[in-house]
């Protein structure tokens, strides 16, 4: 249980967990993926309440532990004042979490789908340097290659795109090769690795 405060001033008490385990839990990789996870119904006003709240996703199966930590603490997160946990991967937000779920579920390299991001965000933003859209891995197809959506590009759309997997391919054997070469390095900051890392970097440069 955790204490809500919903929009109406409302608070009450409402069933959402503070951690799950993927392998134990069944349903908790459906919810997680179709958002509602972290969602419940305010009782006085029966808005929908999307929650900006810390979760720790454990995923033994996949070797994975990851900790989302609210919107608001991405700064704490990557200036170094939040004190990671030891062995786990750090994400920003639930629309983070859903797609770094999404890529260890496909047995993806989630610093492949970060440089990947990188190259789709850069083309958007040769574009309309005006813009600063995000990218967000969905799935892979059965014909293997892997879906992007990227938004912010327009108002109100989501740009669907899809990368081939001699692409994903070709750019984790050059990982493999050149891990610690600083295109790569560049998008960890501590535990925290995201394109964010390094398109927050531009944009102070502006
Ligand atoms: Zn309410």
């Amino acid at each position: 249980m955790r204490k809500i405060t919903c929009p109406c001033e409302q608070v009450f008490n409402a069933d959402i967990p503070e951690k799950v385990d993927l392998d134990q839990d069944t349903d908790a990789l459906d919810k997680l993926m179709d958002g509602s996870l972290l969602s419940c119904i305010c009782p006085t006003c029966n808005a929908e309440l999307n929650l900006d709240l810390p979760l720790t996703v454990s995923w033994p199966s996949r070797k994975a532990t990851i900790v989302m930590v609210p919107e608001m603490e991405r700064l704490a997160l990557v200036s170094g004042t939040l004190s990671p946990k030891k062995n786990a991967m750090y994400v920003v937000g639930y629309a983070e979490l859903a797609d770094r779920t999404a890529v260890l579920r496909d047995g993806l390299e989630p610093v492949v789908i970060e440089a990947l991001k990188y190259r789709l965000l850069q083309k958007a933003k040769e574009t309309d340097p005006q813009k600063n859209p995000v990218a967000f891995y969905e799935k892979r197809d059965e014909s293997g290659e892997l879906e992007f959506h990227i938004h912010g590009i327009r108002e109100t759309e989501v740009a669907v795109t899809r990368i081939p997997s001699r692409l994903y391919d070709s750019i984790l054997g050059d990982w493999k090769a050149n891990p610690d070469r600083e295109d790569y390095t560049a998008l960890h900051v501590g535990s925290y690795l995201s394109v964010r890392n390094i398109l927050l970097e531009d944009s102070s440069d502006a």
